[in-house]
């Protein structure tokens, strides 16, 4: 046996100086949505670009000289990387689009989005799923459109893991170590060295160096603590995504929330408004209170106003993981140095956190308080939202609470298939400035059908090769016979047959029921393999490394794949990643996801799926119950969440093989003597018409910008002006406010119940016993609803404001003169709260009275 050490060494290429500007372009994940700049990588050495999976920075350290000098003689390459440089620096030149400029001129306002993890693309590892793609392409967005705005997270030396699954069925996590100079970051330098920034943590100090990422326009920071200044298990605290335990999940979060606002401050950037993307990145509004009390000479109280004034915070999900809940001991340990040298109060920065009065500490809380912008992820899961976070406003009805919604979106670029892109050009080149009006994308319908579909039929041929290759690899690695590979895709290499394939892949979440379709596996097994419409179904994605069930359902698909009646008919991929996600949204026939409502907050893979015309089949959960409008798609309509989950599951994929077998699969193969479906092409195209000007990532930046980042950067300078003014009002009030309202009450005074005629008015009066607050502390107000609606709209409630009247026996009275707003029966409702004209939000107190 050969015992000799081995060393390993590196040659590498030198480029040529008319490629000079390759490094510029492996720089910028730009090329993770221009497919010109990976083109032009991928022609210098195809099967390298493979082999490096599609990482430009490390394709240009193994790269064959010959190659790079080749290149650098062929006259057709050199005109395409001309062409791909002069695209590059037209993006780099655009202006911000006039919307943008309008709410948020770069003159007086910026935005920092913080989250824990980005999926830019596959050779950034950074990212385990869909709050980090959602992520990433929420910062290229804000780069296509020219925000004023700059992201904050973790750089992560290993990253989420890389997924194998073994003969068994078993998944095996492995991770792998990035160095920096193979992933697409430089570090930041500042008078001459590598910028990094320290938190206090239990008896030391934790550094960390910044790094940069370049995405267009913006800029993305990133923390690291792998650095010389730290113990040897600090250096680890970086190393992956959600793994460790509490321990390190805590303190990888101080470093994020806390450490991440440090960069901005040592970069002089001065966010106007401040995303949080998920409780993991709260711990900044820690810091940001620090920063403004000092900087201001503010007390805390006044601070937090300004600061919760100029944040928003984004919840991501209803399920219990996704939320951090740390018990009250780790807390104060973890927090204690940090918090004692920043002159906080550890019990004020715990009841920040602490939810239902309990020993624990939830980010979720943190974030909800600390700001006084939220929302959810589309229209259901903001409504779920409201009342799972209600107790933070505990006398607010959920559904007036202020949590609202923006429902996500993907970036076009990103997910939409070349192939689509070139045909739009054709068809209609004006289309990338479009993607926000719903009516342009009626251009889809003037694509000729036949033309149409053999787009798509080459974009399913590209993913069943990738997959059959796939598979190999997998299998052989396995010790899979080879005969056995060969029946698990003969299906899909017969093009002739064109076999529908039905596509599911995302983490293994158990909530996301992968295995509900195979509730009736007799009749399933009859509708796959039925010899004259054939159906395939691919899944694929990766459980957490502790999530066990979730593990167990890839060993249920993983044998069923292997069963000899469903061989070739049930794949399963290892190592779903992002390029394994633009094969598959493109390729597929139909996207299915059944989830358990109202737990996918919103999904966004059947968003990429619809852009590339594949149909989506759905609960009605998340984006899909605003998506789906009866003709784009199917529907599973899910059971009452009151039902035994047991039965919920039978009766949805009920619906679910119903849908298949009765519309989806009949549909289908109703093909003509063209070869295809006419009907099939006519739901495709009213799919891709209606979803991608609707479901896209700008649509989803610009709604933040108008809705919210204006109105942060509004509100939060209102409360800092005049040396914080208004903070300190605000403060001072509310602390008078709680201080006083459990002692206030209010009651009606003379006869409720009235008759008036339609042109009349009714007079409403009230006492109330203000406890200290005077009659502006508060307002009082009447809604009226109509009892019987009839022809009435069945809107919102009239609302009408009671006056002061004057004051009685330590009692003042309001009242107002109300005209019946509807005809007939009426209800008349009175209530009081808190007023105070610097409120971001009326309700935010989160105090209510009703007589
Ligand atoms: C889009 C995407 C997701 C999110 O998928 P959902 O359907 O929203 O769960 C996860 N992982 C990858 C790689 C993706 O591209």
């Amino acid at each position: 046996m050969d015992k000799a050490t081995r060393f390993r060494l590196e040659a590498r290429p030198r480029i040529p100086d008319s490629l000079e500007r390759l490094h510029e372009l492996a720089n910028d994940l730009f090329y993770s949505w221009d497919h010109g700049v990976r083109n032009l990588f991928a022609r210098i050495d195809q099967p390298l670009w493979q082999k490096v999976e599609h990482n430009p920075k490390l394709f240009l350290r193994r790269v064959a000289q010959e190659r790079l000098d080749e290149a650098s003689q062929d006259r057709a390459f050199l005109a395409e990387y001309r062409r791909v440089l002069s695209n590059y620096d037209a993006y780099c030149e655009s202006e911000p689009v006039p919307e943008v400029t309008e709410y948020l001129d770069p003159d007086k306002y910026r935005v920092a989005y913080f989250c824990a993890e980005f999926g830019l693309h596959e050779s950034f590892p950074i990212y385990s799923g869909g709050l980090g793609i959602l992520a990433g392409d929420h910062c290229k967005a804000a780069s296509d459109l020219g925000l004023p705005f700059v992201a904050v997270g973790l750089l992560y030396q290993q990253g989420y893991f890389i997924q194998s699954i073994d003969a068994q069925g078993h998944q095996i996590a492995r991770y792998q170590s990035h160095t920096s100079d193979e992933l697409p970051i430089t570090p930041v330098m500042q008078d001459g060295a590598v910028l990094k920034v320290s938190v206090p943590f239990p008896g030391r100090m934790l550094t960390a160096r910044v790094w940069q990422a370049r995405i267009g326009h913006i800029r993305l920071y990133l923390l690291d603590s792998h650095t010389e200044e730290n113990t040897a298990e600090d250096r680890e605290l970086t190393l992956q995504l959600y793994g460790g335990d509490e321990n390190t999940r805590i303190q990888q979060e101080m470093l994020l929330g806390i450490g991440g606002t440090r960069v901005l401050d040592a970069l002089g950037i001065e966010p106007t408004a401040w995303h949080i993307n998920e409780g993991h990145a709260a711990f900044q509004i820690l810091e940001r209170c620090r920063q403004t009390m000092g900087k201001h000479d503010l007390p805390f109280e006044a601070a937090f106003e300004a600061v919760a004034a100029s944040t928003l915070f984004t919840t991501h999900t209803p399920v219990p993981a996704g939320h951090d809940i740390f018990p009250k001991g780790l807390v104060e340990h973890a927090l204690s140095p940090y918090l004692e040298q920043s002159g906080l109060n550890f019990d004020q920065i715990f009841a920040l956190g602490s939810k239902d009065g309990g020993e624990s500490f939830n980010m979720t809380s943190l974030g909800l308080r600390g700001s006084r912008f939220h929302n959810g992820v589309s229209r259901i899961h903001g409504g779920v939202a409201s009342v799972m976070e209600g107790d933070i406003w505990p006398q607010i009805p959920a559904a007036e609470n202020p949590i609202g919604y923006i429902t996500n979106g993907v970036h076009v670029p990103t997910f939409l298939a070349p192939e689509w892109a070139s045909l739009f050009d054709i068809q209609s080149p004006t289309w990338r400035s479009e993607l926000r009006d719903p009516e342009y994308w009626d251009f889809i319908d003037q694509i000729p059908d036949y033309h149409y579909w053999s787009v798509h039929k080459a974009l399913k041929q590209q993913m069943g090769e990738f997959v059959v290759e796939q598979l190999r690899r997998q299998h052989e690695r396995n010790g899979t016979g080879h005969s056995v590979t060969e029946r698990m895709t003969r299906q899909l290499v017969s093009p002739d047959k064109d076999t529908l394939i039905i596509g599911f892949a995302r983490r293994f979440a158990t909530y996301k029921r992968a295995t509900l379709i195979f509730s009736d596996l007799d009749r399933l097994e009859r509708m796959l393999t039925d010899p004259e419409r054939p159906a395939i179904l691919i899944f694929a994605g990766k459980a957490h490394p502790r999530d066990n069930p979730g593990q167990h359902l890839i060993k249920v698909i993983h044998d069923l794949s292997m069963r000899p009646a469903l061989m070739g008919h049930v794949l399963l991929l290892e190592d779903y990643d992002q390029a394994m996600a633009r094969y598959l949204v493109s390729g597929v026939d139909v996207w299915l996801n059944n989830p358990e409502y109202p737990k996918e907050a919103s999904g966004t893979s059947g968003e990429k799926a619809a852009l590339n015309g594949a149909l989506n089949l759905s609960v009605l959960d998340g984006w899909w119950g605003e998506g789906y409008d009866g003709e784009n798609g199917w529907a599973i309509t899910p059971r009452d969440t009151r039902l035994d989950p047991e039965f919920r599951n039978l009766e949805e994929s009920r619906d679910l093989l119903d849908l298949l077998e009765f519309e989806i699969i009949p549909l289908y193969y109703d093909r003509a003597s063209q070869g295809y479906s006419k009907g099939w092409v006519k739901r495709s195209k009213a799919s891709m018409k209606t979803i991608t000007p609707r479901f896209n990532a700008q649509r989803m930046v610009m709604d933040y910008v108008e809705r919210y980042y204006h109105p942060a950067s509004v509100q939060g300078a209102r409360l800092m002006a005049n040396k914080a003014r208004e903070a300190r009002e605000l403060a001072q009030w509310k602390a008078k406010v709680r201080e006083a309202w459990s002692g206030v009450s209010m009651s009606v005074v003379g006869c409720v119940d009235a008759q008036c005629a339609y042109d009349e008015t009714v007079e409403l009066r009230v006492e109330v016993v203000l406890n200290g607050l005077a009659a502006e502390d508060v307002r009082i107000e009447c809604l009226v609803t109509p009892d019987c609606t009839g022809s009435h709209e069945a809107s919102g409630p009239n609302r009408f404001i009671l006056e002061k009247e004057g004051e009685q026996d330590g009692r003042t009275l309001f009242s107002a003169q109300v005209p019946p707003p509807y005809p007939g029966l009426q209800t008349l409702r009175l209530r009081m709260y808190p007023y105070h004209p610097a409120l971001t939000h009326l309700l935010e107190m989160g105090s209510m009275l009703w007589v």
